[in-house]
């Protein structure tokens, strides 16, 4: 049987001020702005969508940035660390470019054969660019990170978990993970153990309680390939006890969700059927789009929402 689970889709976090949030992942890291809506359950809040050129699946990271949040504590039931595949011998000019900005980063470790360095954003939220060789996706340039340094989307997300078990057995048995590796205490799983599909786990100790806020993923969202094989999805996760929700229309695909046993809220959405529904593919993120049952109250939302702009976007 095809898998049904193919990666990552997206990954959520939580910022708090909306400028600088756009100003650190299109200008520093050098993504794309490739929509800005609102939180679908909060609409006085934005929802931003960074990724590549179209913002295919398992590029995107998205975040709710809610002006003034204090800053999330760190500790377990949560995953600690985005990190984006870049290519080979890119890390110095990540490094140097990231303190141009006035950013601190890491050495460069070598993890699973691979090259990578950490650092933070203004939020404190965790980020490491990893170097892989066999990841084929062309990154996008913004005129200013060219495609030869240009990140190619997520290599991995890490899980900080009190105990591997139970996750390692929802991944295995309901969403198509495999067993990679171990090594330092890091387990190592994958759809196929390549950049945008990699999830490790992390036994940390000692093991303090995260608190979510600014600087925090909120979740993990899978990728699956259309409605059906999301039914599926469901389905399989229903007979193996988890508590899944309904789908959802998040306009741009569809989701479920549910909480993995470590406590991090997960979700599967659909590649289908992408960011330039409502908008063409030059106009991604230029302009506040929004569902049509908010459309009647764009005014009052506008009016809400904090004005943003994007320095350095070239379309
Ligand atoms: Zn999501």
């Amino acid at each position: 049987m095809a898998a049904l689970i193919t990666g990552i889709h997206h990954i959520t976090a939580i910022a708090s001020d909306p400028q600088k949030n756009i100003d650190f992942y299109t200008e520093v890291l050098g993504l794309r702005l490739v929509k800005k809506t609102i939180n679908f359950d909060a609409p006085d809040v934005y929802h931003f969508y960074f990724g590549d050129e179209v913002g295919s699946p398992g590029t995107i990271l998205t975040f709710f940035p809610f002006k003034g949040a204090r800053r999330g504590q760190k500790g377990i039931g949560e995953a600690t660390h985005t990190a984006f595949s870049v290519p080979e011998d890119s890390l110095e000019f990540w490094k140097m470019r990231i303190n141009r900005f006035g950013f601190p980063v890491s050495d460069i470790q070598e993890r699973f054969g691979q090259q990578l360095m950490r650092f933070e954003d203004h939020d404190g939220m965790g980020i490491e660019l990893i170097t892989s060789s066999d990841d084929e996706r062309k990154g996008w340039s913004n005129g200013d990170v060219g495609t030869d340094e240009a990140i190619r989307g997520f290599h991995s997300t890490t899980l900080n978990l009190r105990d591997k078990a139970p996750t390692e057995e929802l991944l295995l048995a309901s969403l198509d993970y495999q067993w990679i590796g171990e090594e330092n205490g890091r387990f190592r799983y994958g759809t196929k153990g390549k950049a945008g599909d990699i999830l490790d786990i992390l036994i940390q100790q000692p093991n303090t309680r995260s608190m979510q806020s600014a600087g925090s993923v909120h979740h993990i969202a899978f990728r699956t390939a259309n409605e059906e094989s999301q039914l599926e999805v469901q389905q399989k996760l229903m007979e193996s006890g988890q508590m899944v929700t309904e789908v959802k229309d998040r306009n741009y695909f569809k989701s479920i969700y549910f909480r993995e046993p470590g406590g991090v809220l997960f979700e599967v959405a659909t590649d289908e059927p992408g960011f330039a529904i409502d908008e063409t593919v030059e106009e991604l993120g230029t302009t506040l789009r929004l569902p049509e049952w908010a459309e009647p109250n764009r005014v009052e939302i506008e009016q809400k929402l904090p004005k943003v702009s994007v320095k350095s976007q070239t379309q």
